[in-house]
């Protein structure tokens, strides 16, 4: 039992050992993988996807303010300006000739002469001064460190596709502001860039305005995703993102049980902030299968290792035991053995009620064939008489070596009478043999004491009653049989011959 609990602790070491080694490898693996994938997401990939949106977005900024400096620059256009009154006509002309001719939204021109603005919708409308819709028109008048202004507007009626407003000062030959001309284009390019993007690598892209509001989006979103602080996670990183920093912005959230990553930036040209995310749980996903493998092919290891561990245990323990209960010479159990066998034995006899009994013999004059013959050919008596006694008693009895070239046999479902019977057998057996000690034939005897158990005798009783037996049988004149039949020691009777 202790073996066992020794066995199992052992075991469970190892198991610690190994699991502990197997996690810590496999978590560390896993970790730093995750690390490496989320480093190059949000370091490389992603800030390169602003790049390239930002890349795109100036192509598309570039061209109207082509156009406008264009018109800017225009005689005709600045003499109109100046005289608004007489060359209505001409203006308008001119403002669909711009229209058709580049694909812009409208194209427009105010002028500072007449607080007109003439566009390819319909009739001019009144610039008034102070009112909300036409500041615009006043704050470029007031502009005096830039020739430009882009402005984005979303027209309501194409949500996911706001219009870039270039509006170009217009100076006349003496330098003086007469007014604004410009086109209004469709942010068209920088829509399909959005979308690829969203859809070729899962990331969402979309635009924020400078008060974190999205403005455009790669995928239409809902309502309440509209504003970045709604956003799901969002909340915290909502003022690290409208940062106005140029140099993009690594930031991470959490969103339920994905991770996402994210990279802003802003974009003075627009107001706006471009912000490029990825959800990274579906790449960590395969680190995860990766993880579980590993440490499914480690938990078999370990279970393989506890295997070999514990059979070789077993194995060592059985070799251990069995030299620890077995006389060399003869193969025979020892003295040791039989004591903890012995205690069983007499359990089961009381319990069948069936009796025990035990034969303790010496061999005669041993000392004479060690002095005769020698040591060796004394070593191969007690392996003979060892033979002998096995194959004369039956398989269920236990045959030990009690000491030198002293013998004990256990008894089981066996009364004193039987087993003076048997003791007999025995020792006429042993003397009718040929132990082919010399030419001459040399007698080689036995003694033999023999006691049947009486229940609830003690061991030590029980085996002094066989040994004064047997020391009866000595003084008896030797190859005897002398049997116990009291309950105490020192009553011998001899029943030999
Ligand atoms: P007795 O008839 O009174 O038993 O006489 P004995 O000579 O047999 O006396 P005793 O039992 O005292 O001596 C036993 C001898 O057996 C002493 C020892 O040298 C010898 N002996 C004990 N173990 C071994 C063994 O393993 N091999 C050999 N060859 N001799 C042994
Ligand atoms: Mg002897
Ligand atoms: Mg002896």
């Amino acid at each position: 039992m202790r073996l066992f609990a020794a066995n199992y602790r052992l075991l469970g070491w190892i198991s610690l050992i190994l699991v502990g080694g197997f996690l810590t490898t496999s978590i560390a693996g896993f970790l730093a993988s995750r690390e490496a994938i989320e480093h190059s997401i949000s370091e490389q990939a992603l800030p390169l996807t602003g790049d390239l949106i930002h890349a795109g977005l100036q192509k598309d900024i570039l061209y109207p303010v082509f156009i406008s400096s264009m018109m800017a620059q225009d005689p005709a256009v600045r003499e109109w300006l100046a005289n608004p009154g007489q060359h209505q006509e001409q203006i308008l002309g001119y403002l669909h000739d711009i229209k058709g001719k580049y694909g812009t939204v409208a194209s427009f021109m105010g002028s500072d002469v007449s607080r007109k603005l003439y566009h390819t919708y319909g009739p001019p409308d009144e610039l008034t001064e102070g009112r909300a819709v036409d500041a615009w028109f006043f704050r470029i008048k007031a502009m005096h460190n830039a020739k430009y202004e882009t402005n984005v507007d979303i027209d309501t009626q194409y949500l996911l596709k706001p219009t870039l407003f270039i509006n170009h000062r217009v100076l006349d030959g003496a330098g003086k502001f007469v007014g604004v001309a410009g086109v209004a284009v469709p942010l068209d390019t920088m829509n399909q860039v959005l979308a690829r993007y969203q859809e070729r690598f899962g990331r969402n892209i979309y635009f924020l305005s400078s008060e974190g509001k999205v403005v455009l989006s790669g995928a239409p979103l809902k309502d309440e995703d509209r504003t970045l602080s709604n956003r799901a996670g969002m909340k915290e990183i909502a003022p690290a993102i409208l940062n106005r920093s140029v140099a993009p912005t690594s930031l991470a959230y959490r969103n339920g049980k994905s991770d996402v990553l994210v990279n802003s930036r802003y974009l003075p040209e627009l107001n706006w902030y471009l912000v490029v995310e990825q959800n990274v749980s579906g790449n960590i996903k395969p680190l995860t299968r990766i993880f579980a493998l590993n440490f499914g092919i480690s938990f078999a290891v370990m279970l393989m290792v506890l295997a070999v561990t514990l059979l070789t245990v077993m194995r060592f323990q059985r070799h251990l035991q069995k030299i620890a209960t077995t006389d060399a010479l003869t193969g025979l159990l020892n003295r040791q053995a039989l004591a903890l066998l012995f205690h069983q034995t007499t359990l089961v006899s009381k319990r069948s009620g069936r009796p025990l009994s035990a034969i303790l013999f010496d061999i005669d004059h041993f000392k004479g064939v060690n002095d005769a013959f020698g040591h060796t050919a004394g070593d191969s008596v007690i392996r003979q008489v060892a033979r002998i006694t096995l194959d004369v008693v039956r398989e269920s009895d236990v045959v030990t070596r009690w000491g030198g070239e002293e013998y004990l046999v256990l008894l089981n479902d066996c009364k004193l009478s039987q087993a003076i019977a048997i003791a007999e057998n025995l020792r006429l057996r042993v003397a009718e043999h040929d132990f082919g000690l010399a030419a001459d034939k040399v007698t080689v005897t036995i003694s033999l004491g023999v006691a049947q158990y009486h229940d609830n005798e003690s061991e030590a009783n029980f085996f002094a009653r066989a040994d004064d037996a047997l020391y009866g049988a000595k003084n008896g004149g030797r190859n005897y049989t002398n049997a116990s039949h009291v309950a105490s020691p020192a009553a011998a009777v001899v029943v030999g011959s």
